[in-house]
């Protein structure tokens, strides 16, 4: 006989009650034990029979804790498949295992890292990518990523910066939804569609002095109006899990946060999705000492909410005596073993639990992928300077050296969080500029600084100097403490800035890094961040003017370290401000290096007749916000049109600014186009004094430009209805 768990007509609640109402402890405890299973291959038949027993309901695909720092396994279908054959053949109710990677932004098709990708402020051009990414990664025999990565990062010493889309919660909710409908595309069960986990719930960006894995402060209202916005996003869109961090929040560690994960996320966001804990942070709980040991952490976690333990670790050791012993709630066990099953049958795992294991030569970088990252790549592209329009490079009769430690690179164009990249897939800015522009002249010199790249950049009618990070030095755990390029880089801009020569510096960073040399010496200065495979093609591109640089700077680059915490979206400052004498830093100005939204391109636009649809908008009216925007230059281009709004007097103090839309155009030299933006009653509300999010009646400045500077104005008045 059929059970009816097995009968894909029925609906999924049907299915998930009948499943559990059959399973044993033992197989609800397992559910909720993801396993590395690290050693598979020596210890195969202890693993395979663990199987099935139904020990695990789940299996990372990672081998270190150290998040795509130290990759080493790869993914091989035919193992996955022999592996879910125990599961569904040989366990006792054939439950699926869910299989689980790290893919953050790409499989074998790398696509820029997430700070890169918020900079094109394109995310229907990043959802397209992760199709492809998706598409990917499932034909692996992949179910579930560990992304989007959904936390505000207003501290770039912080090495997980480049996994973020940077400072503004607005524009990581755009990507939220990009990327979850990138990844889960129709439903999860598309053969070509992975799980998506909204991540880290919450806060863990926020790590005190850059510090990963270090203490967090955070007001409530920043909580609300800040931080937890872009998981609002991702649940909209339909976010299958979400990952409870490894931070300790105001004195509760958010894996063992009630308030939080009960609270927040699954009665009032009404999620009825799977949390995950991230690896370690259960037990981390007794670590932090808000319990004693580790059945005190399974306990507390399992209460505030975390359905499924990373690496098994608390959970597996201990639920069964837990339960036993009346310390944890029977409702709330079963509460965690359906929201996994659920999971699964989103998933469609009972249906289609085997990888074909052909697919994937079919699939990995095909050419549709490869075409979506190199425009996202391009995209992703900041110009921040360019005296005397030195770029774009002319193509003819020109000798370009192309040096520095980046000139030839290729892993770091991958960033630190990529584990199946390929090293022969990459192309590195030399052999992009070979690629794309064969009629130019190009020298070089290797990759260190010596005196002979400066004789390099003597012989040379223009020097793009490949400046920048290595992908180790960003990521999980790797911090900085000092916002500076790597050592020797200052003086390798300098001395190439010395000869005279024009000079183009590339920064390869991953994070926004101030170069006073740069400032002093570069003509121009292009960010390509981390750009993924498609890198050297896209740099070359834009260099020699195919495409116009379009990318904006979706975080500050601040001065100096001792700037940080520097963002857009400050809050006014008290007594002094109007004092001439009152400088905040008597050692330095208080405005960043570049601002928020900042980029240039090859053309220039011009704004004109800003306007608001009404006046006066009433509580739950929708504002429109029109403005004419013309390009004024010789060259097609694309603008990133910015609205920020301010409340000039609500019940709490309110941001000076807050993007609150945007639109990407592209126009043809002289063409002018209306603009459209709109103001929401959700985005005219905020999170204050009542503790809820509400709307304010008073006046409401709008801005609209080409960054967070816009200075053109109009204001309406907000009121009640
Ligand atoms: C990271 C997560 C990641 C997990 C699994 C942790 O160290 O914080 O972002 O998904 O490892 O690799």
């Amino acid at each position: 006989m059929t059970f009816p768990y097995k009968d894909p007509a029925l609906p999924i609640e049907e299915r998930v009650a009948d499943l559990l109402a059959r399973m044993t402890l033992q197989e609800k405890i397992g559910q909720l034990c993801q396993t590395p299973m690290l050693d598979f291959d020596q210890h195969k038949e202890a693993f395979l029979d663990g199987v099935r027993q139904g020990r695990w309901g789940s299996r990372i695909l990672a081998d270190t804790a150290w998040a795509g720092n130290a990759p080493g396994l790869t993914v091989d279908p035919v193992e996955l498949n022999e592996i879910q054959s125990a599961a569904v053949e040989d366990s006792r109710l054939g439950i699926p295992m869910i299989v689980a990677r790290d893919v953050i932004y790409g499989q074998e098709t790398v696509l820029p890292i997430p700070l890169a990708q918020a900079a094109s402020w394109n995310p229907e051009l990043v959802e397209q990518s992760y199709t492809g990414v998706a598409r990917e990664a499932a034909s692996l025999g992949i179910h579930w990523t560990f992304a989007p990565m959904l936390d505000i990062a207003r501290d770039p010493r912080w090495g997980r910066v480049i996994e973020t889309n940077g400072e503004d919660p607005y524009l990581t909710s755009q990507f939220a939804r990009a990327v979850v409908n990138g990844f889960q595309g129709e439903s999860p069960a598309n053969p070509d569609s992975l799980l998506a986990c909204a991540k880290h719930f919450v806060g863990y960006a926020a790590g005190e002095g850059g510090r990963d894995y270090d203490t967090t402060e955070i007001t409530d209202n920043t909580l609300h109006n800040v931080h937890l916005p872009p998981f609002k996003a991702a649940i909209e869109a339909g976010v299958g899990t979400l990952m409870s961090g490894f931070n300790d929040l105001g004195g509760t560690p958010v894996s063992g946060s009630k308030p939080l994960i009960q609270g927040w996320l699954k009665t009032e966001q009404n999620f009825d999705g799977m949390v995950i804990s991230d690896w370690g942070s259960i037990s981390d709980l007794a670590y932090f000492g808000v319990t004693r040991d580790a059945a005190g952490a399974a306990a507390k976690a399992l209460d505030a909410g975390v359905d499924m333990a990373m690496t098994n670790e608390a959970y597996e050791g201990h639920l069964e005596e837990l339960l036993q012993e009346g310390e944890i709630n029977e409702d709330r066990l079963n509460d965690a073993v359906c929201r996994v099953l659920r999971a699964k049958f989103r998933s469609g795992l009972f249906e289609r639990p085997y990888a074909d294991e052909q697919r994937h030569k079919a699939v990995m970088r095909r050419e549709d992928h490869v075409a979506g990252a190199l425009k996202l790549a391009e995209e992703s592209l900041v110009l921040l300077k360019n005296r005397n329009n030195v770029l774009p490079l002319s193509k003819a009769d020109l000798t370009v050296a192309v040096i520095g430690p980046h000139a030839h690179s290729k892993r770091p164009h991958l960033g630190s969080w990529c584990l199946d990249g390929k090293i022969k897939d990459i192309t590195s800015i030399y052999e992009g500029i070979q690629a794309n522009i064969p009629d130019v002249n190009v020298i070089t010199e290797d990759a260190a600084f010596s005196d002979e790249m400066v004789e390099c950049a003597h012989r040379a009618d223009v020097v793009v100097l490949c400046v920048g990070e290595s992908h180790r030095r960003t990521g999980e755990a790797r911090n900085i403490a000092e916002l500076t390029l790597p050592a020797g880089q200052e003086e390798l801009i300098k001395a190439i800035g010395e000869t005279g020569k024009p000079l183009v510096v590339v920064q390869c960073t991953g994070r926004p890094v101030p170069s006073p040399a740069a400032e002093q010496f570069a003509d121009a200065l292009l960010y390509a961040w981390q750009c993924g495979t498609e890198a050297g093609h896209a740099v070359a591109r834009v260099l020699f003017g195919d495409v116009s640089p379009s990318g904006r700077l979706p975080i500050t680059v601040p001065r100096s370290t001792g700037q940080i915490p520097m963002y857009y979206g400050r809050k006014p400052l008290g007594k002094m401000r109007d004092f001439q004498d009152y400088m905040p830093y008597k050692d330095s100005n208080i405005e960043p290096l570049y601002p928020f939204g900042f980029g240039l391109g090859y053309s220039t636009f011009s704004y004109k007749s800003l306007s608001v649809s009404k006046d006066t908008v009433k509580f739950g009216e929708t504002q429109q916000v029109t403005v004419v925007v013309t390009n004024d230059g010789q060259v097609e281009a694309s603008e990133v049109v910015q609205c920020y709004i301010r409340q000039t007097v609500a019940d709490t103090t309110r941001p000076e600014r807050e993007l609150k839309d945007f639109r990407k155009i592209t126009l043809k030299p002289g063409e002018s186009r209306e603009v459209t933006l709109t103001l929401t009653p959700e985005k005219l509300s905020f999170y204050g004094s009542k503790q809820c999010f509400h709307q304010y009646a008073g006046e409401i400045k709008v801005f609209v430009g080409s960054d967070s500077r816009a200075d053109d104005c109009v204001s309406f008045d907000l009121i009640k209805g």
